[in-house]
């Protein structure tokens, strides 16, 4: 790099005042980067300065789902500036990163380390509370350089209720604890679908379209596991307008906050 020191990473200096969640899950699909956003959004509701790292190299789907899909980050001498987003949190992705929208991030390692590093410490944050990264399901390269760079990140684990999820998930779980980070909870997304026939009638009826019990299931392992309690956070109902919040730009919990879907969201970002 022409011989320019590489800038240090604020957040993990020891005077650092911003809390850093990772929100992990073993694999694709699960709802992990609609539970970032909407996370990020409560905690702004409640009056904290939030950013979101979008380190998903899979999916990057965060900046379309905070309403800024063709926004780039400008730059001001050789700091890149987040992009801010209607609703106050400021956002970088590994997506803004890549020279063309289309490219595929075909980057080994060494090249996903750089780029991480870069969102972390080449970026002007600014001084926030709270700063989300949503990262890559699994447990690749990405976790790896995290735990290396910002072994104080806590990390919270995403599944869904199904065996075969919640079996990676632990696993992703035991990942972020082999790199000193703590696991703080885990958060169990379509747990069901609330009848919408039965709602009619007045009766509550709960579809369990994925089973159940493997949020339950990734607590107890990782709380057996790692010798403290790792508790499950929240159960999200599947809800129509938490998809099409994600879809529009418009996270439920800003959209719909008196939806259940929004209201669990809004209740596990108060306890973390
Ligand atoms: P991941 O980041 O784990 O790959 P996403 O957050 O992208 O998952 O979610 C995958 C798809 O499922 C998205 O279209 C999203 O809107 C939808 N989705 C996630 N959670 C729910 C839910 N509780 N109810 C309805 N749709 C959901």
């Amino acid at each position: 790099n022409g011989g320019k020191a590489q800038r240090e990473i604020p957040f993990a200096q020891p005077g650092s005042l911003t809390k850093v969640f990772a929100i992990a899950s073993g694999k694709g699909g699960v709802g992990k980067s609609s539970v970032t956003v909407n996370l990020a959004l409560a905690m702004a509701k409640e009056g904290f300065k939030v950013g979101v790292v979008d380190a998903d190299i899979y999916g990057h789907s965060v900046p379309a789902m905070l309403g800024v899909a063709d926004s780039r980050p400008t730059q001001v001498d050789d700091l890149i500036m987040p992009v801010p987003t209607p609703s106050g949190v400021s956002v970088i992705s590994i997506g803004m990163l890549k020279p063309r929208r289309d490219q595929v991030v075909a980057w080994r390692g060494p090249m996903l380390d750089r780029a991480l590093v870069q969102m972390l410490a080449d970026v002007y944050w600014g001084d926030l509370d709270i700063l989300l990264l949503d990262l890559p399901p699994g447990t690749g390269d990405v976790a790896i350089s995290l735990g290396q760079h910002l072994p104080g990140a806590e990390v919270v684990v995403v599944t869904t209720p199904q065996e075969a999820a919640a079996e990676v998930a632990e696993r992703a779980g035991t990942m972020a604890s082999m790199m000193h980070q703590r696991v703080v909870g885990v958060i169990e997304n379509m747990s069901f679908l609330p009848c919408p026939h039965c709602a009619e009638d007045g009766v509550e009826h709960r579809l369990e379209i994925f089973g159940s019990g493997g949020g339950a299931r990734v607590a107890a392992t990782l709380s057996g596991r790692f010798g403290y309690d790792v508790p499950v956070l929240g159960e999200i109902p599947l809800d129509v307008s938490l998809r099409e919040g994600g879809d529009s730009g418009k996270p439920i919990v800003d959209s719909d906050p008196t939806a259940p879907a929004a209201q669990v969201l809004s209740s596990v970002a108060t306890r973390l």
